[in-house]
């Protein structure tokens, strides 16, 4: 049954708060499920969505939010098994039955939904979801925050998904361009995963986060040019011994001097993976693709079935969310979101709803 007293954040008007009210749901349908939300993290393209710089695929009014841990209450016919199992729901939750996502491409599924953009999402008591995506958290060890685990649904498994789909290995070089956020996770799962990291960045606090996460050399590359400092990064290749083929280069900064700086660093064989988002245009010379025989690959979101993987870094202690995440009432929603668009927040906030 669904609950009767069921709230929500929405997003009434973009460049206005978001409205606290009563969020009327469904009984859960065949294949779906009711969660009791524990936590949902705020991301950046919440504040994009509630600026009104990007459009949600939903009509407004709409509930935000789209990093969110709970507990399955109920659930319809096919999806039972999941009641009373504490869960993450993706940011991206795609169809599992088409084409992409038999080949294994979920997070381009055209049919995927994603909360807080084409449905009703996590900054609410509740939210209603396809269960075939849902990522069980029963396997969590002892003291594990659900509510900290929220940050997974997109940062942390952005992050992740792009070095899989770098194809990233023991002994190669991680070039970060933009260390914080998602690329501060992609320092730490890259060396994780065995790798040797140098992180780039305009931000002292960033650069100096990189290096305790595991970034063995950070370039503070403000004011600097792109061809100097890929001098500096390719000495570091040679006193390393990594080859060009061995390198991946991860654009998470989501902005034009990263992207042409992140390019620069392309060279035969190399991999870069275009991570961050901005509506800007760079010029690039795309024949140096063909001339260096490089590969240049977009990501978005995470496939359902590269959540485990992800969560045994958590598990095992070698992925740290703890000292990135803080913890806040729900009802601060819309002051963290002016926070936000000021720059003023220093960690990924998790949000309580029922404070
Ligand atoms: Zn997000
Ligand atoms: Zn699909």
């Amino acid at each position: 049954m669904s609950p009767m007293n069921a709230e929500g954040y929405f997003l009434e008007t973009p460049g206005e708060p978001l409205v606290k009210r009563s969020l009327e749901l469904a009984d859960p349908g065949p294949g779906e499920a009711l969660v009791e939300v524990t936590a949902c993290g705020l991301c950046h393209t919440d504040l994009s969505f509630a600026d009104g710089s990007v459009t949600t695929r939903h009509a407004l009014p709409l509930v935000l939010g789209h990093e969110t841990t709970g507990r399955v209450i109920a659930a319809g016919a096919g999806a039972e098994s999941w009641i009373g199992k504490p869960v993450l729901v993706p940011a991206v939750l795609p169809c599992g039955e088409c084409e992409f996502c038999a080949a294994g491409r979920g997070n381009a599924c055209p049919s995927q939904k994603m909360p807080g953009n084409d449905i009703h999402g996590g900054f609410a008591t509740h939210l209603l979801v396809p269960a075939g995506p849902l990522v069980s958290l029963d396997g969590a060890p002892e003291g594990t925050s659900l509510a900290e685990i929220s940050v997974v649904a997109d940062a942390v498994s952005t992050a992740y998904q792009a070095t899989v789909r770098a194809g990233l290995e023991e002994g190669d070089m991680a070039i970060v361009v933009g260390a914080g956020g998602v690329g501060g996770f992609v320092v730490q799962i890259a060396r994780a995963r065995g790798a040797r990291v140098v992180a780039c960045d305009v931000k002292p606090a960033s650069l100096e986060a990189a290096a305790a996460f595991g970034a063995e050399h950070i370039i503070d590359v403000s004011g600097r040019e792109p061809r100097d400092v890929r001098k500096e990064v390719r000495g570091l290749a040679k006193e390393w011994g990594i080859q060009s083929l061995r390198h991946r280069i991860f654009e998470t900064s989501g902005t034009a001097p990263g992207q042409v700086l992140a390019y620069s660093f392309l060279g035969p064989a190399a991999t870069m993976m275009v991570v961050g988002f901005t509506p800007e245009k760079v010029p690039t010379r795309l024949s140096n693709l063909m001339a260096f025989d490089a590969s240049v690959h977009g990501t978005w979101g995470c496939p359902p079935e590269a959540y485990p993987p992800v969560l045994d870094l958590i598990y095992s202690g070698q992925l740290a969310i703890s000292p990135v995440v803080e913890h806040a009432p729900m009802s601060k929603l819309n002051d963290l979101l002016d926070d936000m668009a000021h720059h003023r927040l220093k960690r990924r906030m998790v949000l309580d709803p029922r404070a």
